[in-house]
């Protein structure tokens, strides 16, 4: 059986956080760096385990390793392998900023990973340093050129739109695309707690940009089923794809599929909802009927859409807490 809401939405993605510590300081996520405080430990690899296995018996198929930077932890190898080993779960993907692509890209493909979500916000080497706090364009850039010399061709690029930032970098995407054959999304900033002023100032609409694609011959790729918000495009004369990630569009949340565990344990229900709901315990006791109960009732908590609209973004201060 697939974990499924009151409103119908089946889950069979999971986004599992593995840590909150970050290594780059994103203006729009951790624009003074991740801050270090006294805390609780990161799900260790067991309960990671656990986690997964918990998922994977009620339907999850896919589940994304995200951070904070996951990279950061020395056993992200063991990780995906243990993720990637548990029957049922199909993929594996990372989403990561890349600074460690180029050392450790083989071995998490070893370790069985699928899928690749790398950020890349501008491709011009000083933008790109100006908004991540690291001058490290050209090692991303050299891991997806590696990626390729390796065929591991399942990758996609996420690049969030910001009006003072790198609004003025489309044009430069869209000329690489047409060469590169990686699907690039286009994400829309989010307003989180800590971001608001930056928010005001930056967020661009993906609505313009998917009607100049659409005017200038892109077609939307088909839908199926069971495919998350994101809405792509094609177009004969490019090598990669386009991906549209607006948040802020209507609809947005009647094809939500996913759900997220923190890297503390707790279950997210939407990316901007309340403080989670707390599984460690059931998974430090070692009963994963227990949590698969509580896992089940959390789930009819599940509200309709998130109230972003109105301006309320929940209690998430930045994404680097909850895995984007
Ligand atoms: N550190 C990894 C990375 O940056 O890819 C993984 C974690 S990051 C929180 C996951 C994704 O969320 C990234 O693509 C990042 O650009 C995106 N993100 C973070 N804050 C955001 C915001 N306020 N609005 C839109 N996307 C955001
Ligand atoms: Fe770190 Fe990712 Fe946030 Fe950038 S977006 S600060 S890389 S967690």
């Amino acid at each position: 059986m697939t974990l499924q809401d009151n409103f119908g939405r089946r889950f069979s993605y999971l986004r599992l956080s593995v840590t909150d510590v970050c290594n780059f300081r994103c203006n729009y996520c951790l624009p003074d760096g991740y801050q270090c405080s006294e805390k609780e430990q990161p799900l260790t690899l067991e309960e990671i385990h656990q986690v997964a296995t918990l998922f994977a018996r009620n339907g999850t198929r896919k589940i994304r390793i995200t951070g904070g930077e996951p990279s950061v932890r020395r056993d992200l190898p063991d990780i995906i392998r243990t993720v990637a080993n548990i029957p049922g779960i199909e993929e594996v993907a990372l989403t990561t900023n890349g600074w460690k692509l180029p050392q450790f890209l083989p071995e998490w493909i070893d370790a069985g990973l699928t899928q690749l979500n790398v950020s890349i916000d501008s491709l011009d080497p000083r933008q790109f340093a100006a908004i991540t706090g690291h001058d490290r364009l050209q090692d991303l850039l050299q891991g997806l050129a590696l990626a390729k010399s390796l065929s591991f061709d399942r990758i996609k690029v996420n690049a969030v739109l910001m009006k003072e930032h790198n609004g003025d970098q489309l044009p430069r995407f869209l000329e690489w695309l047409r060469t590169t054959p990686v699907t690039l999304r286009f994400i829309e900033l989010m307003q989180t707690g800590d971001n608001g002023g930056f928010f005001d100032r930056n967020h661009i609409s993906g609505e313009s940009i998917r009607t100049d694609l659409l005017n200038d011959g892109w077609e939307p790729v088909l839908r199926k089923a069971h495919d998350g918000p994101a809405q792509e495009f094609w177009h004969p004369d490019y090598a990669g794809r386009i991906g549209l990630i607006m948040p802020y569009s209507k609809d947005f949340c009647s094809s939500c599929n996913r759900l997220r565990i923190s890297s503390l344990g707790k279950l997210h229900l939407c990316l901007f909802g309340e403080q989670g709901y707390d599984l460690r315990p059931y998974l430090q006791a070692g009963s994963l009927t227990q949590a698969e109960n509580f896992l089940i009732e959390c789930l009819t908590d599940k509200k309709a859409t998130h109230f972003l609209h109105e301006g309320k973004s929940g209690a998430t201060a930045h994404f680097a807490q909850i895995g984007g």
